[in-house]
């Protein structure tokens, strides 16, 4: 099959910011309602809001597509200066108790700075971002909270982690059950069926032609349904990897009981019927032989295109600690 040999074009209200990891992709919808599409990581986010800033001069919104760090670290430093920010709903509940469990960041070790959500996102509701109008899309699989959002008029279709050119976003089997695979599997359906022009992901370039990226992406899935295994094994090298590429690697001596204390790595052990060393042990040896991280004297890192970041940003609380919500910002 023939791919078209550049991305389809993207309106003029519309900028995308391709970041590598530890960001998350962002997008600008520029118009009278300035709204930014996800906020990277904790570690750029004053690079993020000033981005933003001189795009579109404010932002009046953030919507999430979903909580993990990659995708929420600008959000406190923006509401900061007034902008409002939006996530989907069982996301937004869960941010305003203060759940121990948001954003997984203690979960997955991965820091994000407190914020609240001031608008909370339900399925099919319509949102109006810059001067046009979104629907919420819920597509659970990647987290439970996970949103996409279709604007009818271009087509477009941003899909945060739930796919990418590439791949499709892990699945916690762990903390979100056994179906979260096939949950993740229905939300790339029920995506696909919206038949978008342009596929606007989270990671990674924007695919060349949604068609064949959306059907690459509903096997990939079918697999993680059909093997819970290798779902576990994908989850626990993308978490790891993360893991690397915030800390500008970690020293040789130091994995070991970096790992061992991982809830993540606890869990995928139980779920693989393995020890928690062993499963450690395991990880390193399989990835240090295909070559997704690489030992550089003495640190272990990843090898994925990557963003330093500094080891001062990453000192923010978990959310156990996080100060109680303030008042909510009313969504005018
Ligand atoms: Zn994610």
């Amino acid at each position: 099959m023939s791919l078209p040999s550049s991305p389809p074009s993207l309106p003029s209200w519309l900028q995308w910011w391709q970041r590598p990891f530890p960001d998350a992709n962002t997008l600008l919808v520029r118009g009278s309602r300035p709204a930014l599409i996800d906020s990277g990581f904790v570690g750029h986010a004053e690079e993020t809001a000033a981005w933003a800033r001189a795009q579109a001069g404010t932002v009046d919104l953030v919507v999430n597509t979903h909580w993990h760090s990659d995708h929420v670290g600008g959000n406190a430093l923006l509401q900061a200066t007034g902008t409002v920010i939006a996530a989907g709903a069982p996301e937004a509940e869960a941010i305003s108790r203060r759940d121990a469990g948001c954003c997984a960041a203690e979960y997955l070790d991965q820091p994000v700075a407190p914020y609240t959500v001031g608008l909370s996102l339900d399925d099919k509701q319509v949102l109006r971002l810059g001067d046009t109008d979104w629907e919420v899309v819920r597509t659970p699989g990647h987290t439970p909270g996970h949103l996409a959002l279709w604007q009818p008029d271009e087509r477009l279709l941003v899909v945060g982690d739930a796919l990418s050119d590439y791949d499709v976003g892990w699945v916690n089997l762990a903390l979100d059950g056994p179906d979260a695979a096939a949950t993740a599997l229905a939300s790339v359906k029920r995506m696909a069926e919206l038949d978008p022009r342009v596929v606007l992901p989270s990671h990674g370039p924007i695919p060349l032609a949604p068609g064949p990226a959306l059907a690459a992406a509903l096997r990939r899935a079918q697999r993680l349904v059909d093997d819970p295994a290798g779902a576990v094994w994908y989850g626990a090298r993308r978490i790891f990897a993360f893991a690397l590429m915030i800390r500008d690697g970690i020293p040789a001596e130091a994995i070991e009981p970096y790992l061992h204390a991982r809830a993540w790595l606890t869990d995928a052990a139980r779920l693989l019927d393995l020890t928690p060393e062993a499963l450690a042990d395991e990880l390193v040896t399989t990835m240090l032989r295909s070559g997704t991280v690489v030992l550089r004297e003495g640190r272990l890192h990843a090898a994925a295109d990557h963003t330093l970041v500094s080891a001062e940003s990453l000192r923010v609380p978990y959310p156990r600690a996080w100060p109680a919500m303030g008042p909510r910002r009313a969504q005018g």
